[in-house]
């Protein structure tokens, strides 16, 4: 089973990403965490791509683009993925689309997760990342999901891991940046969105409500994912 995710940063597309492969076991393949961990390695491609990302810039399609794309090809994806934060814009949407044609690789869902601005911006501020493992959610405003407490420390409600805040969930300009980029239904994610709800075909489209609780979406997601 082969899935794209979308939603506004803020809509808990990573969370529910999770909870999908968990329970499906396949690979979450997420753009923006593959990033993270280039720059936390100091790799080549994260020192590209954190300029861009600091800013709430998408990171350039010549970059972006094969990354996913290679990734896409590798062993685990054999037997189906979720992919989470690509495609960004109408090119990917389009260079995605004609490389799976191209592969004969289905698209079986495209879930999209639907949450007015406002509260996308609300929750994004709240968000810890877990230094450990990046499918263990944190948000110290959502009780299903806030981090613990240990020696007056809060530390992730999974592993105990170390928490960490991205930068540019701190960043006011960077979060308008990213839902600028988001919402642009011309060339943004939202023209993305709207390029793959219109293929047609065997794709089937799951929209869900993303204001109810982390559990009550994740619901509404799975009883329309075969
Ligand atoms: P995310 O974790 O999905 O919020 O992504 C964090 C940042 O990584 C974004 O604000 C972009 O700078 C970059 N990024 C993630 N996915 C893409 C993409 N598909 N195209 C370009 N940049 C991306």
């Amino acid at each position: 089973m082969n899935i794209l995710v979308f939603g506004p940063n803020g809509s808990g597309k990573g969370t529910q990403g999770a909870i999908v492969q968990k329970k499906y076991t396949m690979p979450h393949i997420e753009s923006g965490a593959i990033f993270r961990k280039n720059i936390g390695g100091g790799t080549e491609l994260g020192k590209q791509a954190k300029e861009y990302i600091d800013r709430g810039d998408l990171v350039p399609d010549n970059i972006t683009i094969p990354m996913i794309l290679d990734r896409l090809k590798e062993a685990d994806c054999k037997s189906g993925w979720i992919l989470d934060g690509f495609p960004r814009n109408k090119v990917q949407a389009e260079t995605l689309a004609k490389a799976l044609s191209d592969a004969g690789i289905a698209l079986d869902y495209v879930v999209e997760i639907v949450l007015p601005r406002d509260v996308a911006k609300l929750r994004i501020t709240g968000r810890r990342l877990c230094v450990n493992d990046n499918n263990h959610p944190n948000h110290i405003a959502f009780d299903a999901i806030k981090p613990v407490e240990k020696d007056g420390k809060l530390v992730c409600r999974v592993c105990g891991g170390e928490l960490k805040t991205r930068a540019d969930d701190q960043d006011d300009v960077a979060i308008d940046k990213r839902h600028d980029i988001y919402y642009d239904d011309k060339t943004g994610t939202m023209a993305a969105v709207n390029f793959f709800k219109g293929l047609g075909g065997n794709t089937k489209v799951i929209s869900v409500d993303g204001r109810p609780s982390i559990g009550e979406v994740s619901e509404a997601i799975m009883q329309q994912l075969a």
